[in-house]
C-alpha cells in the first residue's frame, strides 16, 4: 500500500509547527515539516524528535516558483502524491509598523494571497483525488471587514474565477501604491489578504470537487505566536486544533466552508 503524505507550510514554529506536531501524533503517513530557512526548519525537526516525534523535512519558501517546484518534483519522485496539505504559512506586518501602506499591501498581498496561488498552482495537481486542503485564513478574513458592499459582491459571486479573484487583489494593491484604498477595502493589507484567501477557498472547492479535494478555510483563533506578539490567549497546540479537525476529522461532508477554532462552520 503506497504511503499517506501530510504537508504543512511555514511549520518551522507558531500554529503551523503544532499542526506538525498533531499530524505526528494521529496521521498514519509521514509528515512534511517545511520552511523557507532551513536551519530553522531543521532546529523545528530536532525540537519535535525530542519529544519521540518525526517529521521528515523539506525546504518550501512559498514565495518562490523554483523552491515549490523543487519540493513538488521531490514528492513525486518519492511518493504517489499529497493527502493533506496545509497552507499555513503567511506574513502580518505589526500595527505599530512605520512601513508605508503601499509596502504594506504589496508584500502581504504578495505572501499571503498570490504565493498561497502559486503553492496550489505547483502542489494541486499532485493531491490525491479525496484529499484535504486546509488553507488557514483567520477571523479577519470574513467578508464583513469589507466596507464596499460592491466589492463584497464581487467576493462572493459564485462564479467568480481565481484569474477574476487575482485581479481584484491585484486592484487592492494599485489602490494602496495610490493612497485611494482605504474607503473601500479598509485599512488593513493582512484583512484584504486573508478575505483573499476565503474566497479562493471556496472557488478551490468548486473547481476541485470533481476531483473529491475537499478545501476548507479556517480561523485557527487568537493564539500565542510571534504574529501576534505573543498576544493571543490560546496555545499553538489549541490553534492547531481545528486544522487538525478539518484535515483528519471532519465528515467529508465538510468542505468550501469557513470554519472557526472551535471547528464551527460559520457563516462568510
Ligand atoms: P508565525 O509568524 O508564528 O509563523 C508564520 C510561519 O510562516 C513561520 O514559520 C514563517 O517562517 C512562515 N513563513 C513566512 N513567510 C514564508 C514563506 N515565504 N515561505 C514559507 N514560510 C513562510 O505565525 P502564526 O503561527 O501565528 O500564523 C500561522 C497562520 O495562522 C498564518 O496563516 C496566520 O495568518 C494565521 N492566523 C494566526 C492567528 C494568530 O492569532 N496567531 C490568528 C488568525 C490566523 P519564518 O520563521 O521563516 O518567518
Amino acid at each position: 500500500m503506497s504511503v499517506k503524505v501530510a504537508v504543512v507550510t511555514g511549520s518551522n514554529k507558531g500554529i503551523g509547527f503544532a499542526i506538525v506536531r498533531g499530524l505526528c501524533k494521529r496521521f498514519d503517513g509521514t509528515v512534511y515539516l517545511t520552511s523557507r530557512n532551513e536551519e530553522r526548519g531543521k532546529k523545528a525537526v530536532a525540537d519535535l524528535n525530542k519529544e519521540g516525534l518525526n517529521p521528515s523535512y523539506h525546504q518550501l519558501d512559498i514565495t518562490d516558483n523554483k523552491s515549490i517546484e523543487r519540493f513538488r518534483d521531490y514528492i513525486k519522485s518519492k511518493y504517489d502524491g499529497i493527502d493533506i496539505l496545509v497552507n499555513n504559512a503567511a506574513i502580518a506586518f505589526s500595527q505599530t509598523s512605520t512601513e508605508p501602506a503601499a509596502v504594506q499591501a504589496e508584500q502581504t498581498i504578495f505572501v499571503n494571497y498570490f504565493s498561497l496561488v502559486s503553492v496550489c498552482d505547483i502542489l494541486f495537481p499532485i493531491v490525491k483525488n479525496g484529499g484535504r486542503v486546509v488553507n488557514i485564513s483567520s477571523s479577519l478574513g470574513h467578508l464583513s471587514h469589507i466596507p464596499s458592499e460592491d466589492l463584497r459582491k464581487r467576493f462572493i459571486d459564485p462564479k467568480l474565477t481565481v484569474n477574476e479573484l487575482s485581479a481584484l487583489m491585484q486592484q487592492y494593491v494599485d489602490a494602496a501604491k495610490q493612497g485611494t484604498q482605504e474607503a473601500e477595502w479598509g485599512k488593513s493589507s493582512y484583512v484584504v489578504s486573508k478575505v483573499g484567501v476565503t474566497a479562493l477557498t471556496k472557488i478551490q472547492h468548486r473547481v476541485l470537487s470533481d476531483r473529491d479535494i475537499k478545501v476548507n478555510a479556517v480561523h485557527p483563533g487568537y493564539v500565542d505566536t510571534d504574529m501576534s506578539n505573543h498576544q493571543g490567549p490560546l496555545t499553538i497546540d489549541q490553534g492547531a486544533s481545528a486544522p487538525l479537525y478539518i484535515a483528519l476529522d471532519a465528515p467529508d461532508s465538510v468542505k468550501g466552508e469557513y470554519v472557526w477554532f472551535d471547528s464551527r462552520i460559520v457563516n462568510w
